[in-house]
């Protein structure tokens, strides 16, 4: 079966249904696979997200490094691991990338903001690019994918406090050398970040919509925090599988004090 190649046009148009807001900040999570195909491929759908913000708005995307092992460069490493779309925007001209292993890219008058630099060891506190949108009052759109790769569930958790972490590690220059930073990040295999959808459907706060080809979901990132961090204070393992699934959540689980 050969799919019709939709247009930047209507695709503009169902962006709009979604609710998302012309002059907005908005982190966006893209799978292009399910969205196209599309009128221009990654690049017509960059262009067509900038179009529907207009020149007041700011477009986000994760922009964080595949290899941990390589000191990360703005100008060249890749991030291929979060899809053809973020890996495509960093690189087109206008587009701010954050000077960190942990990137975020950014277009428009609040890009600057939202790269500044960012500590290492927190990826997703409220001083880094997810912190920014956030403190911006920016909206979070998912196109294509869940909330398994929502970025700012990840400040939620670290805003409620929680205690899980991983032990990680990233490579950077310092003080001219090439150095391997280790640090404790608050993560798991994300698989149940997906109980986000009944939460936050519970409460009226998120849209869902058809764009192209792809499942669609828009929320206020202060609204996904709010909620996520209330049900993370009633409960702190309420993203962590039971032992024995993975071992992503077996680690985290390990590193809660008994
Ligand atoms: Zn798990």
């Amino acid at each position: 079966m050969i799919s019709p190649v939709v247009s930047q046009h209507a695709l503009t148009q169902q962006l709009f249904t979604l609710g998302v807001t012309p002059g907005s900040v908005l982190l966006a999570h893209c799978a292009f696979s399910r969205v196209g195909p599309l009128e221009g491929g990654p690049v017509g759908l960059i262009r067509t997200l900038q179009s529907a913000l207009g020149p007041a708005g700011t477009l986000v995307m994760p922009s964080m490094s595949d290899d941990d092992d390589r000191v990360f460069d703005p100008t060249s490493t890749t991030c291929a691991g979060m899809g053809v779309v973020a890996d495509t925007f960093w690189r087109l001209s206008g587009v701010m990338r954050s000077d960190s292993p942990h990137a975020f890219a950014a277009s428009g008058p609040q890009a600057g903001r939202i790269t500044a630099p960012h500590p290492v060891e927190f990826p997703h506190g409220l001083d880094s690019p997810v912190g920014r949108v956030f403190e911006l009052d920016g909206q979070v759109l998912l196109l294509g994918v869940g909330h398994g790769a929502n970025t700012t569930i990840h400040l939620a958790e670290a805003l409620a406090g929680v205690r899980y972490r991983r032990p990680k590690h990233a490579t950077v220059m310092a003080h001219g050398s090439v150095t391997r930073v280790a640090y404790a990040e608050i993560d798991h295999c994300c698989e149940k970040f997906n109980r986000v959808d009944g939460w936050l459907d519970a409460e009226g706060l998120q849209h869902r919509g058809r764009v192209g080809g792809a499942e669609a979901r828009l929320a206020r990132s202060r609204d996904i925090v709010e909620v996520v961090a209330a049900r993370l204070r009633a409960d702190e393992t309420a993203f962590l599988h039971p032992y024995g699934v993975d071992a992503e959540c077996d680690e985290a689980r390990a590193s809660l004090p008994a």
